[in-house]
C-alpha cells in the first residue's frame, strides 16, 4: 500500500500562539492590494496575510495586543473582529466551504458579508 503520504503541506504560524499547522487549517487575515482588510478561509485572495487558528482564544490573541497590526502593516482593531469570528466559526462548522468575509461599517453599524470562493465565474479579471 503505498499512499500518497509525503505529499507536501504548506505550513503557516499563527500570529496568536506560534503553532505552526498546515496553512489550511488556518484561518487567513489578508490585507488586500487595495487596503482593506478581509478574512479569507480560500487561501486564494491576494496579498499580505497572516494566519489565525480558527479558535477563540487565538482569535482574542490576535486582536488584542496588535499582532495582526504588526504582520499586515496596518492597524486592524476591533472592527475586524466580527469577520474573523464568522470565519471561525465557518471553519469549524463548514470547513469545505471557503469564503471571503468582509467586515463594512456605514453608520455606526457594521455587517460582515461571507463571499463563498468565486470559482465559477471565469478565469479573467483577477489582477496581479
Ligand atoms: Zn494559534
Amino acid at each position: 500500500m503505498v499512499m500518497a503520504k509525503t505529499r507536501r503541506v504548506p505550513m503557516r504560524t499563527c500570529v496568536a500562539c506560534g503553532a505552526t499547522r498546515p496553512k489550511r487549517e488556518l484561518v487567513r487575515v489578508v490585507r488586500t492590494p487595495a487596503g482593506e482588510v478581509v478574512v479569507d478561509t480560500t487561501g486564494r485572495t491576494a496579498g499580505r496575510g497572516a494566519y489565525v487558528c480558527p479558535q477563540p482564544e487565538c482569535l482574542e490573541r490576535a486582536l488584542g495586543g496588535h499582532r495582526l497590526d504588526r504582520h499586515l502593516k496596518r492597524p486592524v482593531g476591533e472592527e475586524l473582529r466580527p469577520a474573523l469570528e464568522a470565519a471561525v466559526h465557518a471553519a469549524r462548522e463548514q470547513p469545505r466551504t471557503p469564503r471571503i468575509f468582509t467586515v463594512s461599517a456605514q453608520g455606526g453599524a457594521v455587517s460582515v458579508r461571507a463571499q463563498a470562493e468565486a470559482r465559477r465565474r471565469g478565469k479573467g479579471g483577477r489582477p496581479q
